[in-house]
């Protein structure tokens, strides 16, 4: 049985897509190709170009035989730009979710795993946030990838009360996901942390922290990163269960529970690339959570789903994509 992901030409769908293939799940990609890219899909993988914002694209992937399910990836993800240009979020992240479903519906696909974000807790003011800690999004970005949620529980419980299939979904909240499980994909982020680091020690530039003066052991923002990987793998153990019926949550989220500073990140590039990384301090970046750290019992407890990559391998498998990419002249962000 197929599943169809959408995104699945981006950076962390991509490794989805690689993820299902190896156990043995075929998947059809669909991507507007925005920001994904037709490399990062792997070999014999169907890449169908189309937007989620396109009913038609959409119903003729999922009309295909034998879609039992759909990963749902694509989005606009830079919460920064988001504030900037909130209609754009809304516009793909809510109502491209909204037509996608819509579509599911007509063409009695009642499975779907939701790509959402640690982005719809803001600022928490918890040390280790469960999934039950109150949704408190700060950007256009996080609200739309809650509404995002919403429309799912929504979908569920209008089957539910019509006497419908059953619609079966869970949300995956991604905390900082980082790293590269297949050696020729990187984050082509131009907004993130680590590809900021990685271009900056290739192109002899600075990099800048944002703000050190946070309430922070060495001041620096602390994050739950993850790697792509591991979060890949998240989405074949939800898969797996819906397909099979089990009762899962409506969401889980993804991390290590781990926190992990900017300044510390700072010293794991410098020590996968051997030699210091020099930085400036520069002022605090709006909307920046001081901590936001995840405990994941919950998917370990549900999908049987741990992290396996330690903060080393995140940086080290980050660096050897970044430099596969440089050194095929492909390596560029955005
Ligand atoms: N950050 C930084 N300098 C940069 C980019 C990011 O200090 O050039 C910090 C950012 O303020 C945050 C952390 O790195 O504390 C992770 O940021 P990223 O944008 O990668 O992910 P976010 O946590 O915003 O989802």
């Amino acid at each position: 049985m197929t599943w169809v992901v959408t995104g699945g030409a981006g950076y962390i769908g991509s490794h989805v897509v690689a993820a299902f293939a190896a156990e043995g799940i075929p998947s059809i990609v669909l991507d507007d190709l925005n920001s994904g890219r037709t490399a990062f899909v792997p070999d014999g993988v169907e890449l169908h170009h189309g937007s989620i914002t396109d009913a038609p694209a959409v119903a003729e992937v999922l009309r295909r035989p034998g879609v039992e399910g759909v990963v749902h990836v694509a989005a606009l993800k830079y919460a920064g730009v988001s504030v900037r240009e909130p209609l754009d979020s809304y516009r793909v992240n809510v109502e491209g979710t909204r037509i996608l479903l819509d579509e599911c519906l007509k063409a009695d696909v009642r499975n779907v795993v939701f790509s959402s974000s640690a982005a719809v807790f803001g600022t928490p003011d918890t040390d280790l946030v469960t999934e039950d800690t109150p949704k408190n999004p700060e950007s256009p970005y996080g609200e739309s990838k809650l509404i995002g949620e919403w429309l799912l529980r929504d979908v569920a419980r209008a089957a539910e009360l019509n006497g419908d299939r059953p619609f079966r979904h869970t949300s995956l909240r991604y905390f900082n996901v980082v790293g590269s499980g297949i050696p020729t994909v990187y984050d082509v982020s131009p907004h993130n942390l680590f590809p900021i680091l990685l271009a900056a020690v290739t192109e002899g530039r600075t990099p800048t922290v944002f703000g050190d003066d946070y309430a922070t052991p060495d001041g620096s923002c602390v994050r739950d990163y993850i790697h792509v990987a591991d979060v890949a793998s998240a989405h074949v153990a939800a898969a797996r269960a819906l397909a099979a019926g089990r009762d899962i949550a409506p969401a889980y989220n993804l991390g290590r529970g781990e926190g992990v500073s900017v300044k510390e990140i700072i010293a794991a590039v410098a020590d996968v690339i051997g030699r210091p990384v020099s930085y400036d301090v520069g002022p605090r970046r709006p909307g920046d959570p001081a901590r936001i750290v995840t405990s994941s019992e919950r998917a370990q407890a549900d999908l049987g789903w741990t992290a396996q990559y330690d903060l080393h391998e995140m940086v080290q498998s980050a660096w050897d994509a970044w430099n596969v990419a440089a050194a095929e002249g492909t390596a560029r962000l955005g």
